[in-house]
């Protein structure tokens, strides 16, 4: 006896009946009516097809019907095509780990006709005629169809009731085959998709240019909300859009990853976008996004999952972080409606081939904090040690100073590229030279306390003034921060505060944290803190109010690695007690000063909670509001 009741006598080893192991690899391949439709498109779409078009009814689960204008398959290879791992696909090893279809283990035509009831009617240009073939009685009959092939799947899982009992309603199962076809729509703008229900059109794209493809399946909305992205490694490319940070949406339901023209939903990449948003997106909102990561067929493995919905890169790594770059350089465009031109900056930046880029080590390594490395390197656009010592000088000054010439000579933004300043450079080089220095304009007034207008080229920008210096404040604080150089300086005498025992606990727990922030805190009695020196960039703020909000995100925090892991944020609230506050009157100079200091940061043109900084007004948008030139 054991526990779970007597031992059932053993069985012999048997092999399993064909039908039997089809009905388990369905299992794995088909989920759903949309799964039956993605099979179908794929192999429609290895066969050359053009034309593709998509017939369903009661949503997928009583029929689907695929007929493309492909190269067709003979008739005598009918019943080879419903055989399990029978395909035309690949031949060998070497043909596998190259292999460019989206179909290879000839086994879908075999695991869904295990489940349903299928025939394939085809015709190669050669035949005088189409031939059907029916799945289940074998029998091979004359049809009336053009060159190409049709195939019919009816009565999903009408012989294993349990499976179909997962269905949903036919809507949402005719809402999963859409979105089927939509994925393999994106990444073909060269075929023509069309969808029925029901005898009803219920999508169609019809061939296109692969920008009026993404727009036609996504929308004009996102194409206006979104920013090209442009990386070419060599060996490795990522092409696509991201949708800014304020579109992003509360469902991650518009975030679509091709391998190599084949949708997958990989960890790996999906963290290597959300680590580029990381820094301008509201906390669990979900950013839109279409990547296409093109790469070498011997560097990736598409043999891992069954539906192929997973794959393996040999140098994760790398792609990882290729992907994070690519999006973080079109969102580092610090100016809306500037389209990401990092194509060319970015091939000059990386090393030029993948291979290096696996082999080089990161120039910058791992500092005191631990993420700072993503953004500590040429492509990243942290500033140079030259730079930043200039950017902590003027922090200190910031409200007070002149506006400053542009970075001078040897770092300025515009001359090394190296500064995701960039696009207000390629602003300035549409615009004439005079303008080119200052896209974001002269200020001209502050009002309600907040906003500041300045006049540019374009019409009138308005900047939330709190937003855009927060930004400003903690871009400058991140780039001190990665080259361990957040600058302290001494209160002469020191500021205190009764405190907790929880802040006095955090105090003595994370004293070398502290100090890398520029921050000195230290007890001075068993309930009293002293604030010996605040970071040089945030002077003239109130110490001890941004000293008790560090302390309280190092308590929530007391593992040093979370620390570690938390250290945008409480930069952020660093930054955000830093920065100016609402109803403070600014004088044009500083107006001025922070136009000019958006200009050369990063991502200015959202604060850390991804709301925008500036709108510009363009001139045909005020002469709309007053009729003119009607
Ligand atoms: P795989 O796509 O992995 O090869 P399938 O079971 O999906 O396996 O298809 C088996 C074979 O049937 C394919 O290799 C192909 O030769 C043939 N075939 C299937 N669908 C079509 C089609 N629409 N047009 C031409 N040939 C097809
Ligand atoms: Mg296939």
């Amino acid at each position: 006896m054991n526990a779970r009741g007597p031992l059932t006598p053993r069985r012999p080893i048997r092999e399993l009946p064909d039908e039997l192991i089809s009905q388990i690899a369905a299992g794995e391949v088909v989920e759903r009516p949309a799964s039956v439709v993605r099979e179908l498109v794929d192999n429609a779409l290895d066969a050359g097809a053009s034309e593709i078009t998509v017939k369903l009814t009661g949503g997928g689960i009583r029929s689907v019907l695929v007929e493309d204008d492909g190269q067709g398959l003979p008739a005598a290879e009918l019943p080879l095509a419903l055989r399990r791992h029978a395909t035309s696909k690949i031949e060998s090893l070497s043909d596998l780990e190259n292999v460019s279809t989206m179909g290879f283990r000839g086994e879908a035509l075999a695991a869904i006709a295990s489940v349903a009831e299928v025939s394939i009617a085809s015709r190669c240009a050669d035949d005088p005629k189409a031939r059907r073939l029916d799945a289940r009685s074998g029998e091979i009959t004359p049809a009336a169809r053009g060159i190409g092939t049709s195939v019919e799947v009816r009565e999903l899982f009408f012989s294993t009731p349990a499976r179909r009992k997962f269905l949903k309603t036919e809507s949402t199962e005719l809402s999963h085959c859409v979105e089927a076809v939509r994925r393999h729509a994106l990444t073909r703008p060269d075929v023509s998709f069309a969808v029925w229900h029901e005898g009803r059109l219920v999508q169609q794209w019809r061939r296109a240019e692969a920008e009026a493809r993404l727009r036609d399946v996504l929308g004009t909305e996102f194409i206006a909300d979104s920013r090209a992205v442009a990386l070419d490694l060599g060996v490795l490319r990522v092409t696509g859009r991201a949708g800014t940070p304020a579109s992003a949406r509360s469902r991650a339901d518009q975030q679509y990853v091709y391998v190599n023209g084949r949708f997958v939903r990989d960890k790996l990449i999906a963290h290597g976008v959300r680590s580029a948003y990381e820094d301008v997106l509201h906390g669990g909102r979900q950013p839109a996004y279409v990547l296409f990561i093109d790469i070498a067929p011997d560097r990736v493995d598409v043999n891992v999952h069954p539906t192929k919905i997973e794959v393996r890169f040999r140098e994760s790594r790398e792609v990882h972080q290729a992907v994070r770059r690519a999006v973080e350089a079109s969102l580092a465009e610090a100016i809306a409606g500037v389209e990401a031109t990092t194509r060319t900056e970015a091939v000059e930046m990386l090393p030029g081939t993948f291979g290096q880029l696996a082999a080089a080590p990161d120039p910058t390594g791992p500092v005191a904090w631990g993420r700072s490395d993503a953004r500590n390197d040429r492509y990243g656009g942290t500033p140079t040690s030259a730079q930043v010592a200039l950017s902590l000088h003027q922090a200190t000054v910031l409200f007070g100073n002149e506006p400053a010439a542009p970075w001078g000579s040897a770092g300025a933004p515009g001359h090394d590229g190296t500064r995701a300043g960039l696009s207000l450079v390629h602003l300035a080089k549409a615009a004439t030279h005079d303008e080119s220095a200052r896209p974001l304009g002269e200020a001209i007034a502050q009002i309600a306390g907040i906003y500041v207008l300045a006049e540019n080229a374009q019409g009138l920008v308005i900047v939330d003034m709190h937003a855009a210096h927060e930004r400003v404040v903690y871009e400058r604080l991140k780039a001190s921060l990665a080259a361990s150089r957040i600058e302290a300086q001494p209160l002469l005498i020191p500021a205190t505060f009764a405190a907790t025992t929880a802040e006095i606990a955090a105090a003595e727990a994370h004293g070398d944290t502290l100090r890398s922030l520029g921050l000195d805190v230290s007890p001075l009695s068993p309930t009293v803190l002293a604030v010996r020196s605040q970071p040089a960039a945030l002077a003239g703020g109130d110490v001890v109010e941004l000293a008790r909000s560090v302390l309280s995100e190092l308590g929530e925090h007391d593992a040093s690695s979370v620390v570690q892991r938390a250290q945008h944020e409480i930069l952020s609230t660093m930054a955000c007690h830093g920065a100016v506050r609402a109803n403070r009157q600014l004088t044009l100079d500083e107006m001025n000063a922070l136009l000019r200091d958006m200009e050369r940061t990063e991502r200015a043109d959202q604060c850390n909670h991804g709301r925008p900084t500036w709108r510009q007004i363009t001139r045909r948008e005020l002469d709309a509001l007053f009729w003119r030139g009607r």
